[in-house]
Formats: C-alpha cells, sequence, structure tokens
C-alpha cells in the first residue's frame, strides 16, 4: 500500500459501495496533500525478474539465480561501495497477475531459497518506494505473501490530529505468508487510501476497523494477529491483492482524484471520512 505522505491523514477497506454509504457534509477532517517521496518510475510491465517459470505452474523455478553472492560481486566489479540491489520493478495497473487469485505457498516450501529471496525483495521493494505494505503480485508473483510496516518517521510525516484519527501506529516488519483475514465487529471507517500499483493516485475506501489476520511467518511458524487502525486498513488493502482485487474496486467512485487534488474538498454526495 502506498503511504508515505507528509502532510496528510489520507489513505486507505472493504467492498462498501455508494449506497451503502451515508452521505454527509460534515467533514470533520480535511484532506491534506499527499507528498509522495518515491521517484517517478519508467512505466514497465512484467518486472524483469521473473521468480516464476513461465507457465506460473508447479515447478517454480526461478529464472535467474539472483544470490547475494553475484549480486556482491557485481557491486565489487563496479568500484561501488554499496550492494546493487536488483529489484524487481512493481508491477503496475492493468497486468493481469493484479487481477486473478494469488496461490497459496505450499508449506514445504516456505523455507526454500526462492520464497526467501521472494520475500526479501518485497520487504526492500515497500521500503524503497517506500510504502507501509506490498503483495507478492505486486512483484509478478502470483503467491499468498504479504509484507507491511509503518514507522515512527513515516507516520511523522503527517499531522499528529489526522494519524490519531486514523488509529496510526507504528509496528514492526510483518511477513505473512497464506494470510487469512476475518473481520472483528462491523464497524468501519473511511479514508483515502493509495497503491504502489496505481501510482499518483487516491481515492476513499470503507475498511473494517478490527481484523484478526492467521497465516504463517517467513519460517513457517504460524502467526495471528489481531489489528485495528491503519493496521487493520493496510491488512485488508494488501489481502484483497492477494483475491485479485486492487482498491478502485471498492472505493467511493466520486472520491477518485489524482494526489495533486487530494487537498481538494469532496464532491456533493462523497461520503463523510472517519469512522462509521
Ligand atoms: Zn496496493
Amino acid at each position: 500500500m502506498e503511504c508515505i505522505q507528509q502532510f496528510t491523514h489520507s489513505l486507505f477497506p472493504i467492498p462498501f459501495y455508494g449506497k451503502n454509504f451515508k452521505t454527509s457534509t460534515n467533514t470533520p477532517l480535511q484532506t491534506i496533500p499527499i507528498i509522495l517521496l518515491h521517484p517517478t518510475r519508467k512505466p514497465n510491465c512484467r518486472p524483469k525478474n521473473s521468480y516464476l517459470s513461465p507457465t506460473f505452474n508447479v515447478n517454480l523455478k526461478p529464472q535467474r539465480n539472483y544470490s547475494a553472492t553475484s549480486t556482491a560481486r557485481a557491486g565489487w566489479f563496479l568500484g561501488m561501495g554499496e550492494k546493487k540491489q536488483n529489484l524487481p520493478d512493481i508491477v503496475k495497473a492493468g497486468d493481469p497477475v493484479l487481477y486473478e487469485p494469488a496461490r497459496e505457498v505450499p508449506l514445504e516450501e516456505i523455507g526454500s531459497e526462492r520464497i526467501q529471496k521472494i520475500v526479501d525483495d518485497m520487504v526492500n521493494l515497500m521500503r524503497k518506494a517506500p510504502g507501509v505494505g506490498l503483495a507478492a503480485p505486486q512483484i509478478g508473483v502470483p503467491l499468498k505473501i504479504i509484507v507491511l510496516e509503518d514507522t515512527k518517521e513515516y507516520i511523522s510525516y503527517a499531522p499528529k490530529e489526522v494519524t490519531k484519527a486514523q488509529e496510526r501506529r507504528p509496528f514492526d516488519l510483518l511477513v505473512i505468508l497464506n494470510p487469512k483475514l476475518k473481520k472483528k465487529g462491523n464497524k468501519t471507517a473511511l479514508y483515502f487510501e493509495g497503491c504502489l500499483s496505481v501510482d499518483g493516485f487516491r481515492a476513499v475506501v470503507e475498511r473494517y476497523l478490527e481484523v484478526e489476520v492467521t497465516g504463517f511467518d517467513r519460517d513457517g511458524r504460524p502467526i495471528k494477529i489481531d489489528a485495528s487502525g491503519w493496521q487493520a486498513r493496510i491488512l485488508q488493502h494488501e489481502c484483497d491483492h492477494l483475491d485479485g482485487s486492487l482498491y478502485v474496486d471498492k472505493m467511493v467512485p466520486r472520491t477518485f482524484r489524482t494526489v495533486e487534488n487530494l487537498e481538494l474538498p469532496l464532491s456533493a454526495g462523497s461520503p463523510k471520512l472517519g469512522d462509521r
């Protein structure tokens, strides 16, 4: 999930469409512009570093070997002081991989070099973007893997009253394989959210305020996360990716806008931001 914003409360829920929203002109929080910190990327299609065989089938062997050794060696030959990160590109809206359900990672494969490499790349890419969440289909890998992280620094870019309303709190890196998400209660909240695969745009999405996610960590140990507020939003956004769904499938269509226009008032008929 795209998320770095310097001055905003806006960011990211559930397939609730227009008829489910009550309209109100009493918007407690004004939208404030997001300033993205990531550089403009070149348009691209599939990531060059595909982890999968062309058929996306059972035999999931990497097409290239991206060992740490070869990367370090390349850096050495180039005389560079730092390791060059050979990361895949983020897949953008329109690529079919973003619209197909991802497959479960076989438990016996979790410890494999290939899966560990995918996880490492996802974490590095999320941090480089920067973003607060990423799902494997966003690097062209149709497997059920998500990573998420929110930091004090990222949160400090937004006004305190905003992050407080959003219940946005820092949390350590989470890597979840084969996540299963369950809502806890029916309370929801509406806020703007964005996506690294839909660069440059934002829209209001309604999300559950409390969810429970079970799955496995990168070592194959079962995990359970009880999340609320912004973390719950990120989890819903990333799990949607694994179902082949983007936030634009769930947004309030009238709120869709460019990042530059984020501060402009919501149009008539738009729902009120905040908790329901
Ligand atoms: Zn996304």
